[in-house]
């Protein structure tokens, strides 16, 4: 749904360009822009009001309040007040247990793959609808300062994130009525708004070393004639200042034999507690010492921690971050050595011994750290969008995909199609067969990682390619085609070459919202009329109806000397009941009707094909459904 603005002046329409850059974070985001009078991108915003919390608070009339104001509802209704939400998105319970104890809030328990909701006084809200409310804050800030309405964006995520987790933020993009042009990787963005590789003679290689609250990415990045090239990407979603925050909290309950299981069992204790723990971190980033006083379960406590014993409790957690970084080189067959510098994004980086270990790791003098470190991912953000808005048409970004890209194979195998670290825009496709004779569909399910068995790696999704022709196993030749755009969103075409039978998806994740969940929230956030998805999805049957219905009565026709008068006659009344079905609106009916119908012809579809002599094709065969 595009915005219009009408000069009142003279009457002429005109469609707002504007393209935002959004760092939607873990623990802040920020938008930003670039002016096109000086060419310079910024954040917008009130001065000092710029960066919004990532913190939504329900008031007791389930209405939704967002940053500032909401976290300072973080200490007296932990219950009511959800941070970190990036965290969730895209995510199961199982993928975040054994850290659900860290929110304040409560996440509901399920064994499902679908992605986790959040009980908030008796309302249900999942991840999305929590971001979209997120991004519809940033996106008023922006049409405030730039007094316009604003309907396009380029959204930053980390590096590491999968495909659900775009495909998530992208949906909440949506639901927040954002257009969404690009999903970028966050420190893509960052080394765009260092400026590096903007001179197209410039040719070189940097790492980009992202610490923010929730989440640390570390990105190799080669830059050759105004060309990003990602060459490795690694990183954890699990560590961040916020881990910063739990060590220092730790090493007060040592100091004063606090409990920690009892601390974290008052929900609102424990957030007191983490905030002065936050403040503790930020004073040390400048002071030598911190020392305050906190009142909890009766009790007044001194609060003191120097920096020295700050660094010896954070030095594990900054030791995971060295560790990916060693990786990455490694990924990106490099050494310290090809480096040639080093970008420091996000909030945690101001702690001076994260910039040290970084220093040291990479053996340089000295790193980039000049911008704030808290904007530099927005103000990518907003030089990309500027690109996309054909403002610098002279920059081209490529990126990597973090993981490797397949499809499950007979035995549970991974059958890797993109390989990890391939350049995205990409497609790759590979040829299969069937398993069984007379196998009429395929079940192609779709997984991103490394191990070789698909139930180590994450499923992606799955889909189903019919109306293959009753053929003996191996002859069917089906053709399996991966597009990843550059969001990092795969698309998957399947195509039976013998028939031309095709399907094409985008993948669900599996992780993500059902396509009802997404339907009716979409419904609800657009006014799209209901009825007219029941129409589409109506009419939607009924053709494949009248597909099935043609393919039968040709079946009968062609071979009716072959067939029972018993086999003839009860697939005469089945075509004749869906024929009928399709006269009328129900959806249910028809599809029940098409099931009977195929369960009729099945066996006798079978019997021919045993009659045909199967030519069996080499090649990997794909479980029967
Ligand atoms: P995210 O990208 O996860 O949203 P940010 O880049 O905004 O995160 O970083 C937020 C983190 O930075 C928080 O953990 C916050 O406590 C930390 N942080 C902010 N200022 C400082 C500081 N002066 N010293 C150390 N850490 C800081
Ligand atoms: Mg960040």
């Amino acid at each position: 749904m595009a915005r219009i603005k009408i000069n009142i002046k003279d009457g002429t329409i005109k469609r707002s360009d504007k393209v935002l850059g959004i760092d939607l974070g873990t623990t802040n985001s920020l938008v930003a822009f670039v002016d096109s009078s000086t060419g310079n991108a910024i954040c917008l915003g009130e001065e000092g009001d710029k960066i919004v919390p990532s913190v939504i608070y329900v008031t007791p009339e389930n209405e939704l309040i967002v940053g500032q104001a909401a976290k300072s509802h973080l200490i007296e209704e932990a219950d009511n007040t959800v941070y970190s939400v990036k965290r969730l998105l895209g995510r199961s319970y199982t993928d975040i247990a054994g850290h659900s104890s860290s929110f304040g809030y409560h996440i509901m328990p399920d064994d499902s793959k679908a992605m986790v909701n959040i009980n908030i006084r008796g309302k249900i809200y999942n991840p999305i609808e929590l971001s979209a409310q997120i991004l519809k804050s940033l996106k008023v800030k922006a049409e405030l300062a730039l007094g316009e309405p604003i309907s396009k964006a380029v959204i930053t995520v980390p590096a590491y994130f999968n495909d659900s987790q775009r495909q998530a933020t992208r949906d909440a993009g949506k639901l927040a009525g954002l257009d969404v042009l690009r999903i970028v990787n966050e420190p893509t963005a960052a080394s765009l708004a260092y400026g590096i590789g903007l001179d197209k003679s410039q040719t070189t290689t940097i790492a980009v070393y992202d610490l923010g609250g929730g989440t640390f990415d570390i990105t190799i990045l080669s830059i050759q004639n105004g060309v990003f090239e990602v060459l490795s990407t690694n990183g954890d979603t699990y560590t961040g200042g916020d881990d910063f925050d739990r060590a220092i909290i730790t090493y007060w309950c040592e100091q004063h034999q606090l409990n920690m299981q009892q601390l974290e069992a008052d929900k609102s204790v424990y957030q007191e507690i983490r905030l002065k723990a936050e403040e503790a971190k930020k004073h040390l980033s400048t002071n030598d010492t911190f020392e305050s006083t906190i009142a909890v379960f009766n009790n007044v406590y001194t609060l003191s921690i120097d920096r020295s014993s700050f660094e010896k409790s954070i030095q594990p957690i900054v030791e995971k971050t060295l560790k990916c970084c060693r990786m990455a080189l490694k990924d990106a067959g490099l050494t310290h050595e090809d480096i040639q510098d080093v970008v420091m994004v996000g909030g945690s980086t101001r702690t001076p011994y994260v910039i040290e270990s970084v220093k040291r790791l990479f053996r340089k003098e000295r790193v980039n750290n000049s911008l704030n470190p808290d904007e530099v991912v927005a103000l990518g953000a907003a030089i990309e969008a500027d690109i996309l808005a054909g403002n610098r048409k002279d920059i081209l970004l490529l990126d990597v995909t973090p993981l490797s890209l397949g499809i499950e194979t007979l035995g549970g195998m991974m059958d890797t199609i993109i390989p990890r670290n391939s350049k995205v825009p990409t497609n790759a496709g590979r040829q299969y067969t069937t398993s069984k004779d007379g196998q009429l569909s395929l079940r192609i399910s779709v997984y991103q990682g490394e191990r070789e068995m698909v139930a180590d790696n994450r499923k992606l999704g799955e889909f189903i390619l019919d109306g293959i022709p009753a053929m003996p196993a191996g002859l069917p030749k089906i053709d399996i085609r991966f597009m990843l755009n550059a969001d990092g969103i795969l698309s998957i075409e399947a195509v039976e070459l013998r028939s031309g039978i095709k399907q094409t998806i985008e993948i669900q994740p599996q992780y993500g919202l059902t396509d009802k969940e997404v339907e009716t929230m979409l419904l609800a956030a657009m006014s799209n009329a209901e009825a007219d998805m029941h129409k589409r999805q109506l009419a939607e049957t009924i053709t494949e109806a009248e597909q099935v219905l043609y393919q039968c009565r040709k079946l009968l026709f062609s071979n009716n000397d072959l067939l029972s008068e018993e086999e003839k006659s009860s697939t005469g009344m089945a075509i004749e009941e869906l024929e009928e079905l399709c006269k009328g609106d129900n959806r249910e009916a028809i599809n029940q009707s098409m099931e009977r119908l195929n369960s009729v012809t099945r066996p006798f579809a079978e019997r021919l094909m045993d009659q045909a002599i199967g030519k069996a094709l080499t090649g990997k065969k794909l479980d029967a459904l």
